[in-house]
Order: C-alpha cells, then structure tokens, then sequence
C-alpha cells in the first residue's frame, strides 16, 4: 500500500479496508482474482458526485439520506442509498408505513410525504418536515416516530432568538401530525 492510499471505511463483505480509486471506492481485497471481494463503489451514484466522507457513512451505518441525485432529465431528488450485504447498493425512497394510513412515507425535497396523499378515495395528508425547529429529522427518527410513536432520544432544537431547546419528536394522540414532545 502507497502513501497516497487514503482508506475511506471497512468492506461490509470482507471486511477489509476500502480505499478510493480515480473511479470509485474498492476494497483492497478486489484484486480481479476469482473468489476474492468484488466491493466496488461507483464514485458517481444516481448522477451524483459521492463525497469520501459520504461513501464513510454509508460504510459505517449501511444507509445514509441524501439529496441532489438527479433522473436521466436531470430532475432532482433525494433518496436513501442502503448497503446490502453482498456489497450492491439500492436506493429506498421509502423510509417508512405511514401510521395514520399505513402507505409509504417516502422522503422528498421538504418533507416525508404519504404515498396516498393523491388518493381520491381517502387522501391522506399525513407529513413530517425535514427540518423541524432547525433540526435535520433523520431517515432513522422517522422510522422511530412512526414505528414507536416518539424518537428515542431528546433531540436539539432551536427556538427564536436561537434559544436551544431539547424535545422528543412524536405522533399528536389523533396521529395526524408531528408534535415535540
Ligand atoms: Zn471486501
Ligand atoms: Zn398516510
């Protein structure tokens, strides 16, 4: 291994060390040879550029929430990328069962929008904003707020003036909407 090796995370397959290429990421143990890893990441994801530090995260938490990808119109829009264990990477726009309706939550550009929300038969209008009180709300507090009703932990917010303040984030009694609690 040279100098200019820069390793980015551990190989969820092999579990050896990943290290960026003028391509990509791939582990060091993707030598070509039959049998061997075969991890490699594209450094370019849903026409977006992936940055170390991202492509580290993904390697740690096997998800990570981003935006900027773009459709072949170069539409934009967010999504989950997840790591699987084989190494291959999915997108997941859905990060959760709506629990008011039990749809897909699906994340998009402002808010984590039900999938019925253009039903015409019952439209469900249940959203929880990307940015509450200043706070980024997670993939994984969403999952939280609707599996269990409330995140586990006390999250940081900001009040006006800039007051910090810590509440839990969780469903109002009628699960209509995202109260702080
Ligand atoms: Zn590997
Ligand atoms: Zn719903």
């Amino acid at each position: 291994m040279d100098n200019e090796t820069k390793i980015i995370g551990r190989c969820p397959v092999c579990g050896g060390n990943v290290v960026k290429t003028c391509k990509g990421y791939r582990c060091e143990n993707n030598t070509g040879e039959d049998g061997k890893c075969g991890l490699f990441i594209n450094g370019v994801i849903g026409n977006r550029k992936m940055s170390d530090a991202e492509i580290a995260e993904l390697l740690e938490k096997r998800s990570i929430m981003l935006d900027g990808f773009a459709t072949k119109e170069w539409k934009a829009f967010p999504t989950v990328l997840v790591m699987n264990a084989d190494g291959t990477i999915a997108m997941e726009s859905v990060v959760a069962r709506c629990p008011r309706c039990g749809g897909e939550i699906r994340v998009g550009a402002k808010a984590f929008n039900c999938s019925n929300y253009r039903r015409e038969d019952a439209p469900c209008d249940f959203v929880i904003w990307r940015n509450i009180g200043g706070h980024l709300v997670t993939a994984a507090e969403v999952r939280e707020i609707c599996e269990s009703g409330v995140t586990s932990e006390e999250i940081e917010m900001y009040g006006e003036n800039g007051v910090i303040y810590r509440r839990k984030l969780g469903l109002s009694p009628d699960k209509s909407k995202v109260i702080k609690v």
